[in-house]
């Protein structure tokens, strides 16, 4: 099964990705995680991309294209794949279709978690991450407003107990803006098009990460089913 979760930043495609890839098997490919990593390495690729994704902005589909491709070939197997911030443009979109076409694969369903963009800066602009384990977790941001998910004790990682926590260096409330309006005029366009070929299924991605997880399963049960 090879699935494309769709969504602007913040939609929660990234937990759901994991979650994904736990309960079925399928290979969570993050190309913001990868970007990430290329960056950490201190690589050219990662300098290169640096100043780019501080702002907010895309990296060239040539690039993204490119590692992609080389993830998708570093380790194939029958259960699949979950692609989360991959495809973000229209060329990426038709590059990926060209792409599994050439290899013998197809895609089985692009999942859209859909959200109330007025929320999105709050959530983004109040997330971190455990610097040990990666364990996700949200601040109390402006209150009242906005409440999601502290650690149970403050300053503790629920999961490992560390102290050390981290936040993404374009989660500022500036440059979500910018992702955001790249998302709109870059990203949104690609969902007509996999409207068209009939692959797009909207999932509430502003509900509780549970009630998603389970939209997301009841969703792709349907396209299994159908095709065997
Ligand atoms: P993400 O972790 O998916 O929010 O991605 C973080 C940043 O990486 C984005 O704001 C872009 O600068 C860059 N990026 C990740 N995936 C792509 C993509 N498919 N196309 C262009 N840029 C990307």
């Amino acid at each position: 099964m090879n699935l494309i979760l769709l969504g602007p930043p913040g939609a929660g495609k990234g937990t759901q990705a994991k979650r994904l890839e736990e309960r079925y098997g399928l290979r969570q490919l993050a190309t913001g995680d990868m970007l990430r990593a290329e960056r950490a390495s201190g690589s050219a690729l990662g300098q290169r991309v640096q100043v780019i994704m501080d702002r907010g902005e895309l990296v060239s589909d040539d690039i993204m294209i490119a590692l992609i491709a080389q993830s998708i070939d570093a380790e194939r197997d029958d259960k699949g794949f979950v692609l989360d911030g991959f495809p973000r443009t229209l060329p990426q979109a038709q590059a990926l279709d060209q792409m599994l076409g050439e290899r013998g694969l197809k895609l089985d369903c692009v999942i859209e978690m859909t959200v109330d963009e007025a929320a999105l800066v709050d959530r983004i602009s109040g997330r971190f991450s455990c610097a040990h384990c990666g364990a996700s977790f949200h601040a109390r941001f402006n209150p009242p407003k906005v409440v999601f998910n502290p650690p149970k004790v403050a300053g503790v990682c629920d999961f490992c107990g560390s102290h050390d926590f981290k936040q993404r260096a374009d989660d500022t409330a500036e440059t979500v803006r910018t992702r955001l309006a790249a998302y709109r005029a870059q990203t949104a366009p690609i969902l007509p098009y996999y409207r068209a070929k009939g692959l797009l299924r909207p999932v509430d991605g502003m509900a509780a990460p549970d009630d998603v997880t389970k939209a997301i399963e009841r969703v792709i049960a349907a396209p299994v089913k159908a095709g065997g």
